[in-house]
């Protein structure tokens, strides 16, 4: 057939591949078969574009170098070209003035908002609410579309342990099941079904487990198991590409000595052959020619080579494919069947987004002004911000209605910078709500002072502590904001010291001493060391970092007009030397108990200067409602292999307010081999209870969730005893026995 629906389209005089009538393959192996080596090439090479046309441009030679590389059809995609007026120009170059007008794609890194800027993910995940996630995804990819975009590197699915690493702000935390639930929330947010103009690709990465990386440094070395890799970090990414993701970002680390960018276990084994990826690759930005510096390639020709014969399709920034693959191929060094398979793979999303049919359908103005920062996408913010931000320890919220008197502290309170950052999209600070703004709009009829106490670096500026001392003694509460401005987290921002600034700490304790009620604010995009802050006072509420709305966010929390209901997707740690710290790990022959506390008992796995335990746990958090749980029952206590438990608990909210609790189930497989976490979250439920109810929630376990992974990759299930668990974090829960047959 497609020799006849090609002579067919010959007939009519369009080529077989603008002809819409024909399938997705048959325009594209025409396309193919169209094409030049050098053109093959270019549709793998993506290039930085930022402004590329227009007066402002006329006279930088940047610019009209990659515009030139563009006519030559040496580009096959630009990421960091933005907005509708700079995309559609471009396009239309690309489509009037290269030989075969084949339409670029336009990809940026909108990561949790484009204009309308959402909690970052990492807060987002403490929400535990799915739906909320694949909604602000799904907003995001519409305010991305209207301004021209295609494609965002997002959803970031790397479990993390580390908070020293700075990229832990754009994951979903230390555990892979629920960061996997997020993948496919994300995934099916920002895509939708991709056939209309309102979303936009995903982008899973960074493939793989660059959440490993060793103490947390960026660009770092992964040394891990097999085991670990498939049981700890391979989960998300392989929900994610199961949930239809369109392409997969090589990460920057190596995994068994081999770059990602070039390991043919993870691109060609792994995610193309046993997952049936059928989108492209991407690398990380300059990863093909970082292996070079890794002593992995010799030079560009081989790193080129490497990347591509391991499965890589698409060459972001470094250039390499641009400049060697067309030798490499001609020689016979790269196989020419293989740079078509990479070439159809990007062609086939082309096609899929209908771009051939209409280039321009992404790039409307009108659409773009109507779409950003409109007044649902507001909501919706300041929604996803309240619901991601933890209380910790609570002894004054919420706070009363009729406050007349409030004293805001500390430079992040009025900071509209620090609530973005990092990966803000087009986020600009101007509609962005600070905690100082949140607070007086929520109390218009109060007197609001505001003492900025410390720099934008923590240190203490002399001379606030009178003033602190002068507005407390007539402030109803003192609101403190201490943490690390934004631009303190994301890319190439490890840390080696997570304590709050000593300046904020001054700041805390000069408010404490004028015996004024205060809530502790903490904004930052990774748990900080909070021990010292926890010891001394008393309400603490974790505000991560919020996005547009946060000072509405916050507000609404201290008011009690939203009850806080997000639980930590992080362990915080009690001390740096604990790092990293999680819920989920093995095992040691020689357990720490709380048993086994005092001074005889330091032959066991713990620290003799610092405590074992975190200082809260993984799924963490306070609400203004209590909870008790009760009545944990099993529907069988045996099951075989494709039978199904459920698990039934009750929950009753024994307070006056009616609060949201997100209620965990946990497993252990007591005895297997290889050994299994000494708990693994299996399933959660986020549920309205309303004050003096009780809801009785239950929970189907099929037994394929008791099993796990070999180090290929493979499912084990193995018969044995197995504890369940259901509880309101992963550390306070009932526990009942479960044997598998
Ligand atoms: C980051 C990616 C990002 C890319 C493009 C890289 O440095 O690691 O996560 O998508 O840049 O901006």
């Amino acid at each position: 057939t497609f020799g006849l629906l090609i002579s067919v389209s010959c007939l009519a005089q369009i080529p077989a591949y603008k002809d819409k009538n024909l399938s997705v393959n048959l325009r594209v192996k025409d396309l193919l078969s169209r094409m030049t080596v050098e053109e093959k090439v270019g549709q793998l090479n993506q290039v930085n574009g930022g402004v590329l046309t227009g007066p402002t441009v006329a006279n930088d030679p940047g610019a009209a170098g990659k515009m030139n590389l563009l006519r030559q059809g040496k580009v096959g995609s630009f990421l960091n070209v933005v907005g509708t007026e700079q995309t559609l120009a471009v396009q239309k170059e690309a489509i009037n003035n290269t030989r075969l007008g084949i339409p670029l794609l336009f990809a940026f890194d909108v990561i949790h908002g484009y204009k309308t800027v959402f909690p970052i993910p990492l807060a987002e995940a403490c929400s535990w609410d799915l739906a909320g996630a694949q909604n602000t995804a799904a907003i995001a990819a519409k305010e991305a579309s209207s301004a021209g975009l295609h494609w965002t590197f997002a959803p970031m699915m790397d479990v993390s342990r580390e908070p020293r690493w700075g990229r832990v702000m754009e994951g979903s935390g230390e555990d892979p099941y629920l960061q996997a639930r997020f993948a496919e929330a994300r995934v099916t947010g920002f895509q939708g079904d991709l056939s209309d103009n309102e979303h936009v690709m995903a982008c899973v990465k960074h493939f793989a487990a660059y959440g490993a990386v060793e103490a947390g440094k960026e660009y770092n070395t992964v040394d891990l198991s097999r085991y670990a890799l498939w049981n700890y970090y391979m989960p998300s990414y392989k929900a994610a590409v199961k949930a239809g993701a369109a392409t997969v970002m090589n990460s920057f680390n190596i995994l068994d000595g081999v770059p990602a960018s070039g390991n043919g276990y993870l691109v060609n084994d792994v995610l193309k052959k046993k997952w049936g990826f059928d989108g492209f690759v991407v690398s990380d930005w300059a990863s093909f020619g970082e292996m070079i510096a890794h002593g992995y390639s010799a030079n560009e020709t081989e790193a080129a080579k490497q990347a591509i014969m391991a499965g890589s399709d698409m060459d972001m920034e470094s250039q390499v494919f641009n400049k060697t693959l067309v030798n490499t191929v001609n020689e016979g060094d790269v196989p020419l069947a293989r740079l078509d398979e990479a070439v159809e793979r990007i062609l086939r999303m082309k096609f899929k987004l209908g771009l051939f049919d209409d280039p321009y359908k992404y790039h409307d103005a009108e659409r773009e002004k109507r779409t950003l920062l409109a007044p649902e996408h507001i909501k919706v913010a300041r929604d996803a911000a309240s619901s991601s931000m933890v209380l910790l320890k609570n002894e004054i919220l919420p706070l009363k209605k009729e406050l007349k008197n409030i004293l805001v502290l500390g430079h992040l309170s009025e900071s509209q910078d620090d609530v973005l950052d990092f990966w803000k999209g087009q986020g600009d600070h101007k509609n962005t709500v600070t905690i100082l703004e949140g607070i007086k709009a929520k109390y218009p009829n109060a007197k609001v002072s505001f003492v900025k106490t410390c720099t934008r670096d923590g240190e203490f500026i002399k001379g606030s502590e009178k003033e602190i001392k002068s507005l407390a003694k007539k402030a109803d509460v003192i609101i403190a904001t201490i943490g690390l401005y934004g631009d303190l987290a994301g890319e190439a921002r490890a840390l080696g010291n997570l304590n709050p600034p000593a300046g904020q700490m001054e700041m805390l304790a000069a408010a404490k001493a004028t015996k004024t009620p205060m809530v502790v604010l903490v904004q930052a995009g990774r748990p900080l060391i909070l021990t010292d802050v926890v010891k001394e006072y008393g309400t603490i509420l974790y505000t991560w970092i919020g996005g547009s709305q946060h000072g509405n966010g916050v507000a609404d929390i201290l008011a009690g007009d939203v009850n806080p209901s997000a639980k930590t997707v992080m362990s915080f740690p009690a001390s740096l030397g604990q790092v990293p710290v999680y819920y989920n790990h093995y095992n040691s022959g020689r357990p720490h108990s709380d048993g086994q506390e005092g001074p005889d008992h330091f032959w066991v796995s713990r620290y003799r200067d610092i405590p074992n335990e975190p200082l809260f746990p993984f799924g963490y958090g306070l609400s203004y409602s209590t909870f008790v749980y009760s009545d944990l029952k099993l529907s069988k206590t045996e099951i075989n292999k494709n039978e199904t438990v459920t698990v039934e608990v009750k929950v009753t909210n024994t307070s006056k307010i009616d609060g949201i609790e997100i209620v965990q189930l946990y497993i252990r497989d007591l005895v297997a081999q290889p050994i299994r976490p000494v708990k693994e979250l299996k399933d959660f439920k986020r549920i309205m209870i309303k004050a003096g109810e009780t809801a009785v929630v239950n929970f189907e376990l099929p037994a394929v969730k008791l099993g796990f992974y070999d180090e290929n990759g493979d499912d084990l299930l193995q018969k044995g005893a197995f504890k369940v668990f259901v509880g309101t974090n992963s550390k306070e829960v009932l526990s009942a026995d479960l044997e598998l047959k």
